[in-house]
């Protein structure tokens, strides 16, 4: 199942269709996937028919609950390689996932002097959370440039990387260029000299076979909305023995083992990091979306979406008025920009052949900055996007430019 047709599944997703039932030309994967209506259903069973609390109840339909959400859990342990289910932290999203490792992992590990290497593509998730930890440590952050066509240098990072380096912290996937990292390189880099890898994981978990012992990171986020799944869940993944070590960020129930007004003991991983009631629902959803993605294998949507995004690029090329950001080989994700055309406009105008793009600085102003550019348009593809979706693109593009003469 490798051509770019035979992985489309329009019809399996609800929202895939305009309100007056015309096509929607779907092309903000990347921002968020459409929801399959196995997942909408098992969200749906789960609020309704099954909903109870979990971790707690003594009442059978709590203990069938909780054992749903241990089950999500053990499902997201086997979908991406963990050694362990206990290896697996439900978080909000990738978002708090990265709070949580600089917040805890962080603050416990570095102090002035330390070092922390990020990159120039990465998103807002995976800097400020960065810089408040640097701040509240005295840790400095260094930048790992970019290659010409808009990798992470990793050439140049082997050269910047020092043992007061204690955390590199990378996308796997650039969600304004869909470049993809050597993830395997650049855990050895950073192991070298002593260093953790963390990898940011959005763009590439919806797109790519994962298995956490192979890339040799040592944590991994992703969020489920973008993996056809839910809003307000995602994962954290990290080794159990670094998990075992860190301490917990937010307190509250069910992260403790024994509570006095004297001392407090905490539950061991994965608990220790899920205060409060969890995200049930969430994660029976999410439990769905993953048997629904691998059902149709990683693999074949990995060479789907980046097909289209191959031909994409090709049409693009031969436009006189359109640049392209970002280097040939992508997952599935395409940024341009359209001479004398801001981004914004653009979209709009595509809106209007119900087209969506998304046009802006795509939480990566320090990428924009170094592409010299305020903002690009962003086409992203997902499971269900066909080469109708580029068809419409290109249609729109073609009545920008007779608008903008
Ligand atoms: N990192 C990357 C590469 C992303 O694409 C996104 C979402 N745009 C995030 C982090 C943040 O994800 P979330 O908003 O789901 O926490």
């Amino acid at each position: 199942m490798s051509d770019a047709q035979t992985l489309t599944r329009k019809a399996d997703f609800p929202g895939m269709m305009t309100a007056n039932g015309k096509p929607w030309h779907y092309l903000d994967t990347a921002a968020t996937a459409q929801k399959p209506q196995a997942v909408i259903d098992a969200m749906s069973n789960a609020l309704g028919r099954d909903y109870a609390t979990v971790h707690r109840g003594v009442y059978s339909r709590s203990a069938e609950m909780t054992l749903a959400y241990e089950a999500a859990r053990r499902r997201t342990a086997g979908f991406i390689g963990a050694r362990s289910e206990n290896e697996i932290v439900f978080v909000r999203g990738a978002t708090e996932g990265i709070n949580l490792v600089a917040q805890s992992w962080g603050g416990q590990n570095l102090s002035a002097g330390d070092r922390i290497m990020l990159s120039q593509l990465e998103h807002h998730s995976n800097i400020v959370p960065w810089q408040m930890v640097a701040q509240r440590t005295g840790a400095e952050i260094d930048v790992c440039p970019l290659t010409e066509d808009g990798l992470i240098d990793l050439d140049a990072m082997e050269q910047m990387l020092t043992p007061q380096h204690k955390i590199v912290a990378l996308a796997h996937v650039s969600n304004v260029l869909g470049s993809i990292l050597a993830a395997k390189r650049a855990a050895s880099l950073a192991h070298a000299v002593g260093a953790k890898l963390l990898l940011d994981g959005c763009q590439a978990a919806p797109r790519m076979r994962l298995n956490m012992q192979e890339l040799g990171c040592d944590f991994y986020v992703l969020s489920a909305h973008k993996l056809y799944g839910p809003t307000g869940i995602g994962v954290l993944w990290a080794r159990e023995e670094i998990l075992d070590a860190m301490p917990p960020w937010q307190g509250g129930g069910a992260m403790i083992d024994r509570v006095t007004f004297e001392k407090t003991t905490y539950a061991p991983p994965p608990q220790r990091f899920e205060a409060g009631t969890p995200m049930i629902t969430e994660a029976v959803a999410l439990h769905a979306a993953i048997d629904y993605v691998d059902a149709l294998g990683m693999e074949d949507l990995f060479a789907h979406e980046s097909a289209l995004a191959a031909k994409l690029q090709a049409e693009l090329r031969s436009i006189n008025s359109i640049r392209l950001f970002g280097p040939e080989k992508t997952a599935g994700i395409v940024s341009f920009e359209m001479e004398g055309v801001h981004p914004h406009d653009l979209g709009t105008i595509l809106d209007e052949e119900n087209v969506a793009i998304r046009a802006g600085h795509h939480c990566a102003q320090p990428l924009m900055d170094h592409l010299g550019v305020p903002a690009t348009a962003r086409a992203s593809f997902g499971l269900y996007s066909d080469e109708s979706d580029i068809d419409a693109l290109l249609r729109g593009i073609e009545r920008t430019k007779r608008i903008f003469g």
